[in-house]
């Protein structure tokens, strides 16, 4: 791996860890995270999402979606709050509870996916970007311009390449330049995904190797971005959290191969996100 040099590595030992909960605690403390996302045809991404940051010890978990994913996503996960969302507009009241928003998964470029995008975008709290938020972000009809220092951006290389308005060769080519440059491009905090994840920030580029080919699935990405919500949610540094995320989605991924790789289901990496949070 070309990068390897360049970034610094991580391994599970030098990151940093959840604080023990306290015997007082109580759900409050551990974040509201709200997920913004499933248009038509995509409500099990966004429903990934909420699933992933409620096994990573998330307090409390909002899903905003399409009004015919909810039965659906209640069914799976009655922990879940699920508010149906036909427009940006009903979005507007449910912005005021959470402590963190992750806006993507599943969202689609419909119309609809940028009402939510851009009043998910005005809210005051920590965000974690992803999927086809990026993509639409990419375009610049929502979002133009803007730069944040609290939001953590979740590109594949594919959209890490829409980010910068070049071709995905080239990010493949260099991604540690690439994440920089979306860095430098959005702030924040970037995740570049893929089979050896960089992070970039402003103190520099972490490379976190975890993971295998059999999570090259769809779905895969959708338990990341969760994942980051939670720990952001229960108070780690964006930094901090992107790290610890990073390293826990793989690990999850590579301890849920017992029955070989192929095949592999994003769900089935939920009990060992749980197991390994810890
Ligand atoms: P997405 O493309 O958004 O679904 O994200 C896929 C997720 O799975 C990312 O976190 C990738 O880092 C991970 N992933 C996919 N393929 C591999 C691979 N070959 N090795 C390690 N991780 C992978
Ligand atoms: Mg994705």
């Amino acid at each position: 791996q070309a990068v390897e040099p360049l970034a610094q590595r991580f391994e599970r030992s030098s990151l940093k860890r959840l604080p023990e909960r306290a015997a007082d605690s109580y759900k409050n403390m551990f974040g509201h995270i709200l997920i913004v996302g499933g248009d038509s045809g995509f409500g099990g991404a966004a429903l990934m999402a909420a699933q992933s940051s409620a096994r990573s010890g998330a307090g409390l978990i909002s899903l905003a979606t399409r009004p015919e994913h909810l039965t659906a996503a209640l069914t799976r996960c009655p922990e879940v709050m699920a508010h149906p969302v036909i427009s940006g507009q009903e979005l507007e009241p449910l912005l005021e509870g959470p402590d963190v928003i992750a806006v993507g998964p599943g969202l689609g470029r419909s119309p609809w996916s940028e009402q939510l995008l851009a009043r998910a975008g005005r809210a005051q709290v920590p965000l974690v970007v992803d999927a086809d938020a990026l993509n639409i972000l990419a375009v610049g009809r929502v979002l133009a311009g803007v730069k944040r220092d609290d939001w953590v951006l979740t590109p594949h290389v594919g959209e890490a390449a829409r980010l910068l308005g070049c071709n995905t060769a080239e990010v493949l080519a260099d991604p540690r330049a690439a994440a920089v440059a979306v860095q430098q491009k959005f702030s924040g905090v970037v995740i570049l995904k893929g089979a050896g994840t960089l992070i970039a920030h402003e103190g520099g580029v972490d490379l976190i190797n975890s993971g295998n080919p059999g999570m090259a699935s769809g779905g895969m990405g959708d338990l990341l971005t969760g994942i980051v919500a939670a720990l952001i949610g229960q108070h780690l540094p964006l930094v901090d959290a992107a790290r610890l995320a990073v390293w826990l989605h793989g690990e999850a991924g590579n301890r849920a191969t017992e029955d070989g790789q192929r095949g592999l289901l994003a769900t089935d990496l939920l009990p060992w996100i749980r197991r390994l949070v810890d």
